[in-house]
């Protein structure tokens, strides 16, 4: 019968072993050691009791005490891991592996020297048994056993009576297990009785351990974190038994019904008459409250959910109530800063887009327009005034846009500098905002400013449209007001949105009409006064494969605009260099025009330099044509660029001369080598007398000054006679010959020249 109860243990163990094995519990690998040691022992002795010879009984005895070493040092190992320590120095471990080692040594010898124990053979129970004779090693072994055995039940006490209340049951459950477990083997150790039935304590023993520190969580425990917990928790709790009595309050639960622990029963009615009829349908339910006066509103939210037992009964139910006031004026800062501009209170791109959404929706049939608002120049004003000044600008501004356009207009801050508005058409008075407008002072402290305000509109055809679609077009508009002082004012038209899908997409060629050529210079001849041709301009052509030969006036000012123009000059400069050094045997010059914006897109001198350098011609030979608007803003800088261009020995011409701005008084400071007078500004006129007047003052005063004078846009045999009588030196003009392709003017120069 033992031999089964041990075969069982020891399947029992190797089960053990195994799940512990693999928890992944910590402690799991020292519990799987300490079972699969404990297995060896029981088998030792599953041997002594099947024996009938004295040879296996004797292999059994050596399993038995030597799996009694493996199992010391295992329980060793594990009260360490349990309870958390480490050997005090690596001294002591030294020590208590070496004597177990000493141990097994001796029981190597006992063959030899029989100094361990030997066997007698006796009848136990009608049968042979081999019953054990200690001598000085086996009493050895087991001082040695004993001794940390001893020492393992002096740790786990030590730590049950150190632990904290709470955990006391963790230590003393082995504790326990550990002792009833010694003496029951002592017992029988010293009883000598035949059959050693402390091995079924021995497996109980590993089964115990494997179940305390493997699976067994003390309650307790548990329910005094969970009760801890619930008493520190900041919201206020209550539970209540099967029959909804208020059983438990925590300390906020308490204040917050304004009861004391006595005083239970009075919880429901207390929170009724805070939250009202609070009590929602069933046991498990969720629902906010707001109290309080409207001003300064508090904001709680109740949780009620039901506790079941194991059979899955209502056992009670518990009431959360949370203060979420501060969360909830928390999210409801941060949602209003999310959508209002913190300088001016208005409202933020995005929200304003929203809001303009939900009006148009809401008033379907009433006409709306949206305005754009930009201020000119914002920078200047900041850079001048300081900061402090320019935010003080904007929140005026601000104010202006939100009250001094129309009551029913919802407005918003777009970004730095520019806002947008959304109003009702019949409410924009232009003429009243024109009055404003004219005037606007920024006046603070000491100082005044006149900020220059534009507003673009889009009038709503239809309202579908994206909002951000409708501003695009209301900055359409706007752009279209030039630096107009007079006009502050623009409205949207179609031609606007052709116009600019237009700029869009010649932009979009203009890479590739480079590098396939579609992009030409055509030359137009410029005579001397006997009409032989000295010269040529270089004039932009581009034949486009979908909308035929464009005249540059239709793209020039869209790639100045957004700053491509510089990479069409470069182009052509480097077509004219290329046609000089073609023609190195003649005595032409070509002419090309730099845009006012080439200067801020590159250093125009240097790249002219490279030009010549690269393609060995003569500076003189390459005429750089400016335009007076080029030389008038940024004048230091620019006069410097065009010492430098002359300096280099480009000759510079002073293209367009009469068009614009034309100060006589700061041509003698202009390093300009020619004039180039357009004829075309002047026969507009009407008074031809007082043209021809204008051209011959020009030509004179040049002339002293040492400057030379084209004049272009010759049209009639007349003109020319008159222009050479003046004194005038050079002349380009259809009367001569209209732009050519190059080969044109290859053939129509050469053989003239040659003729
Ligand atoms: P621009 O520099 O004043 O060029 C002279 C313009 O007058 C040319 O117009 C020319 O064809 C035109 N023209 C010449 N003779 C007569 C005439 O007898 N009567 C009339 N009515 N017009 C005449 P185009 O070629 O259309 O060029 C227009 C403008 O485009 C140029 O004016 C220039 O400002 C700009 N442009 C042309 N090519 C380039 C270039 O490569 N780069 C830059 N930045 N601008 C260019
Ligand atoms: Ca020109
Ligand atoms: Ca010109």
């Amino acid at each position: 019968m033992f031999a089964i109860i041990f075969i069982l243990l020891v399947i029992a163990l190797s089960v053990c072993t195994v799940v512990s094995k693999r928890s992944h519990r910590a402690i799991g690998t020292s519990v799987a050691i300490l079972t699969f040691s404990l297995i060896f022992p029981v088998i030792g002795n599953l041997i002594i009791i099947s024996s009938i010879t004295r040879l296996p009984a004797q292999i059994g005895y050596y399993v038995y005490f030597l799996g009694m070493d493996a199992v010391v040092v295992s329980l060793l190992h594990f009260a360490f891991r349990y309870c958390v320590l480490s050997w005090p120095s690596p001294k002591h471990r030294f020590i208590v592996y070496g004597l177990v080692g000493a141990d097994i040594f001796q029981y190597v010898l006992n063959p030899f020297f029989g100094q361990a124990f030997s066997t007698e053979e006796i009848v136990a129970e009608g049968e042979p048994y081999f019953r054990l004779v200690p001598y000085l090693g086996q009493t050895l072994h087991r001082v040695l056993c004993y001794g940390i055995l001893a020492a393992v039940i002096i740790v786990f006490a030590y730590k049950a009576a150190r632990a904290s209340r709470i955990n006391v049951e963790r230590y003393s459950v082995i504790l326990f297990t550990l002792i009833v477990f010694s003496i029951w083997q002592t017992f029988f150790i010293f009883s000598r009785t035949p059959i050693d039935r402390s091995m079924v304590g021995f497996g109980v023993f590993g089964i115990l351990i494997f179940y305390f520190s493997l699976y067994y969580q003390p309650m307790r425990l548990l329910d005094r974190m969970l009760a801890n917990i619930a008493s520190d928790m900041p919201e206020a709790l209550f539970f209540f038994d099967g029959s909804g009595r208020c059983i438990w309050a925590n300390a906020p639960g308490l204040a917050m019904a304004g009861v004391d622990e006595k005083e239970l029963d009075q919880v429901k009615l207390k929170l009724a008459q805070t939250f009202g009829d609070y009590e929602q349908e069933g046991n498990n339910w969720t629902s906010r409250r707001t109290i309080g006066p409207e001003d300064h509103p508090q904001y709680y939210l109740l949780e009620k959910r039901e506790l079941k037992d194991e059979r899955g009964r209502i056992a009670g139910s518990y009431l959360s109530i949370r203060d979420n006031t501060w969360d909830q004026q928390h999210f409801e800062q941060e949602l209003y800063n999310s959508m209002h501009d913190s300088l001016t209170g208005l409202y933020t791109k995005d929200y304003l887009y929203q809001k303009i959404r939900e009006l148009l929706l809401r008033k379907a049939n009433v006409p709306y327009m949206v305005v754009f608002v930009d201020v000119k120049n914002f920078k200047i004003v900041n850079d001048v005034f300081g900061n402090a000044f320019g935010d003080y600008a904007i929140q005026c501004i601000g104010d202006w846009v939100q009250n001094g356009l129309s009551s029913n207009a919802v407005c918003g801050r777009l970004a730095g500098d520019t806002f947008g508005v959304c109003l009702p058409v019949d409410e924009f008075d232009p003429h009243r905002i024109e009055q404003t407008l004219a005037d606007f002072e920024v006046k603070k402290d000491k100082i005044s400013h006149h900020v220059l305000i534009h507003l673009g509109v889009y009038v709503l055809t239809e309202k579908n449209m994206d909002v951000s679609v409708m501003f695009d077009r209301a900055h359409l508009a706007l752009t279209s007001i030039k630096d107009d002082y007079q006009k502050h004012i623009a409205y949207y038209d179609d031609a606007m949105r052709s116009k600019a899908l237009w700029d869009q997409k010649i932009s979009a060629d203009l890479r590739s009409a480079l590098e396939s050529k579609q992009i030409v210079p055509y030359l137009q001849p410029i005579v001397d006064p006997s009409g032989t041709v000295v010269g040529a301009e270089a004039l932009i052509r581009w034949n486009h494969p979908e909308h035929g030969f464009l005249n540059p006036n239709s793209f020039i000012p869209v790639f100045e605009k957004n700053g491509m123009i510089s990479e069409i000059d470069r182009y052509m400069w480097r077509c004219a260099c290329e046609l000089l050094a073609r023609w190195k045997d003649h005595p032409l010059f070509l002419s090309v025009n730099i845009s006012p914006r080439d200067f801020y897109f590159m250093d125009v001198p240097a790249e002219l330099k490279a030009l010549v350098t690269e393609f060995g011609v003569d500076p003189t030979r390459l005429r750089i044509e400016i335009t007076e608007s080029a030389m008038m803003t940024d004048v230091e800088k620019r006069m410097g660029i065009f010492h430098d261009l002359k300096h280099a020995g480009f000759i510079v011409e002073m293209d367009d001369f009469g068009s614009g701005y034309s100060s006589l008084n700061m041509l003698k400071d202009m390093p300009v080598d020619f004039l180039k007078i357009d004829m075309n500004f002047l026969s507009k006129s009407q008074n031809e007398y007082k043209a021809k007047t204008i051209v011959r003052n020009i030509i004179q005063l040049s002339e002293e000054l040492g400057i030379g004078s084209l004049t272009e846009g010759v049209e009639t045999p007349s003109q020319y006679q008159v222009l050479s009588d003046m004194g005038c030196k050079l002349f380009q003009g259809y009367y001569f010959a209209k732009p050519m392709t190059v080969e044109d003017f290859e053939v129509y120069v050469f053989s003239k020249r040659s003729a």
